[in-house]
């Protein structure tokens, strides 16, 4: 006869960000939990790897914005229970044409949703940050709560937490087949577990899970460079010199943000990156026919040039990361649409850090079967229209 599997409440697929936030949630509510993951723990193929991610409240979109509120209390919180610092306050500026659409939306929705943030003209902007040259007419934005997080140390301080709250992280375990139903199976590659519900985060592998079960989502996954410039002058768009996180909006020859972080990971370099790659599977991201395309690398050395005259122009490291990508740049956050006990968090699109405090307690309380704690309209797998039932 077949040894008795043991039940659990749920099994989490994926140590990312978002596995590790619903883990922690699901642990902290007694629940009997498995987080699996295909690689040993820390790992760089994802997304969730690297020291830093920024932070922000400033979204054109109200619900972001408002879920923010809670995820820097959950970061705080979640601070103070580790004992170490996983955010750093730099200020977030953004950069557009006065007139940027864009621009004039996260404008309103800071002031509709009472976020302190100051609007610098060209001249307060050349005063206050002399190391930025700006374009005829740009304008500068600065919400004063934008920041770094400590995307390295976030993830272990999740992973130690669900352990001592009794979790349990089997990492270098490949989940290679789900069998739905109540209880739901799930197989690895060395052993077989069973669960009340499964919550799926398994970042640009996803479709590779929800194939088989029929239900495919429309994302796309890119791959990113992760550009790194030297200073001129070591230190001097560093956090010590109040250098700001900063996001470049609309500009010219660049049809998608420009981000940048103040230098600290890597002493006298400075993150610069552009939010957009090239089309690349997870299990090739490192193949040399991926790095043929490098347009992106060069919008980014004009930006430089242009912006930065105090980075050399060409960049000095360039590490590697994924996005997964939806049309509409909203995240996935929904039930499997035949199984119910089958919970997705996907799509983060590049902007999915910041939030997965929040990410992790609606994709618990969908688990659980709980009210979610926000509307989850933007977030439904029946917003894409192509995603008929003849997928099911
Ligand atoms: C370069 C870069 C910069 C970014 N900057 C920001 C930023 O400034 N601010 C921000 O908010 N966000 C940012 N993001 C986005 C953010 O990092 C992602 O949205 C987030 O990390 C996504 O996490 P995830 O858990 O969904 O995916 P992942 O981190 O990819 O985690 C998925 C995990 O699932 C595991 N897995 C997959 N299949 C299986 C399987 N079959 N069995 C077991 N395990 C499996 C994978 O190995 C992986 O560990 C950035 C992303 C990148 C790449």
């Amino acid at each position: 006869m077949a040894a008795q599997r043991e039940l659990y409440d749920a099994i989490v697929i994926g140590a990312g960000i978002q596995g590790c936030f619903t883990a922690y949630h699901l642990a902290k509510h007694s629940k009997k939990i498995l987080l699996l993951e295909q690689f040993f723990l820390p790992h760089s193929r994802g997304s969730s790897h690297g020291q830093s991610r920024i932070i922000r409240r400033a979204y054109p979109e109200d619900f972001y914005t408002q879920m923010m509120a809670e995820c820097y209390s959950m970061w705080a919180q979640l601070e103070h229970e580790a004992g170490t610092q996983l955010y750093r306050q730099t200020g977030l500026l953004l950069l557009g044409m006065k007139e940027n659409p864009e621009l004039k939306t996260i404008q309103a929705t800071l002031s509709r949703q009472g976020v302190e943030h100051q609007c610098l003209s060209s001249e307060e902007l050349k005063q206050r940050f002399p190391n930025i040259r700006l374009a005829r007419g740009e304008v500068g934005l600065l919400e004063v709560s934008g920041g770094v997080l400590y995307a390295d140390k976030a993830l272990r301080a999740l992973q130690d937490a669900i352990r001592k709250l009794g979790g349990i992280v089997h990492d270098g375990e490949k989940v290679v087949e789900i069998k739905p139903g109540l209880p739901v199976a799930v197989k690895t590659t060395s052993r077989s577990y069973q669960a009340k519900s499964l919550i799926i985060t398994a970042g640009p592998w996803t479709n590779r899970l929800l194939r088989p079960l029929g239900a495919e989502l429309p994302l796309q996954t890119l791959r990113i460079n992760v550009c790194y410039w030297q200073e001129k002058v070591a230190g001097s768009y560093s956090v010590s010199q109040a250098f700001p996180c900063f996001m470049g909006l609309g500009l010219s020859l660049a049809p998608h943000h420009i981000y940048g972080l103040p230098s600290r990971e890597y002493p006298g370099l400075m993150k610069v990156c552009y939010h957009h790659g090239n089309n690349a599977d997870p299990e090739e991201r490192d193949c040399p026919a991926a790095f043929s395309d490098i347009q992106d690398v060069h919008i980014l050395s004009g930006f430089v040039r242009d912006h930065l005259p105090d980075l050399q122009p060409e960049p000095a490291v360039m590490e590697h990361c994924m996005y997964t990508n939806t049309p509409d740049g909203h995240f996935v956050l929904d039930r499997h649409p035949k199984y119910d006990n089958i919970v997705i968090g996907a799509g983060f699109s590049g902007h999915g850090f910041k939030l997965s405090p929040v990410v992790g307690k609606i994709l618990y309380e969908l688990s659980m079967k709980l009210t979610p704690s926000y509307d989850l309209t933007p977030f439904r797998i029946s917003r894409f229209p192509s995603l008929g039932k003849a997928h099911l």
